[in-house]
């Protein structure tokens, strides 16, 4: 397992740098670039009564999008129907079956510049 500050070298932030990503995320909000200014709402998790909104970025095209997954249970997660996919590129982020969380800690990048200096503008928190 590699830890923060392998990854940190790794996308060139310095050591007082943070990479973004939505485990260390909440609700929904706006992300902005710090390097080119780039700015998008976007959804890190919700929940409601009947299913709930995950976040997820394609690993591809680093497109921002938001998978809804369904379960009878409150605050548990059921299955995807079908793979989760890239509506850009047709990427396949999530194969279902596979935990949600999965992949939530990968860095997250700017969909125009692809830089991982990011910053996460709180907005709603459920
Ligand atoms: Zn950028
Ligand atoms: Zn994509």
């Amino acid at each position: 397992m590699k830890d923060e500050k392998d990854i940190e070298a790794e996308l060139g932030l310095r050591e007082d740098e943070d990479y973004l990503c939505f485990s260390h995320m909440g609700g929904a909000g706006t992300i902005v670039c710090d390097d080119c200014g780039y700015q998008e709402d976007i959804v890190s998790f919700i929940h409601g009564d009947m299913s709930c909104t995950i976040g997820r970025q394609c690993p591809h095209c680093h497109a921002f999008t938001v998978e809804h997954n369904e379960s009878s249970e409150h605050h548990k997660f059921g299955e995807s129907a079908e793979d989760f996919k890239c509506p850009k590129c047709g990427t396949v982020i999530r194969k279902k079956e596979e935990p949600f969380l999965k992949g939530n800690d990968a860095p997250l990048f700017c969909p125009k510049c692809h830089s991982p200096r990011l910053h996460y503008d709180l907005g709603i928190l459920t």
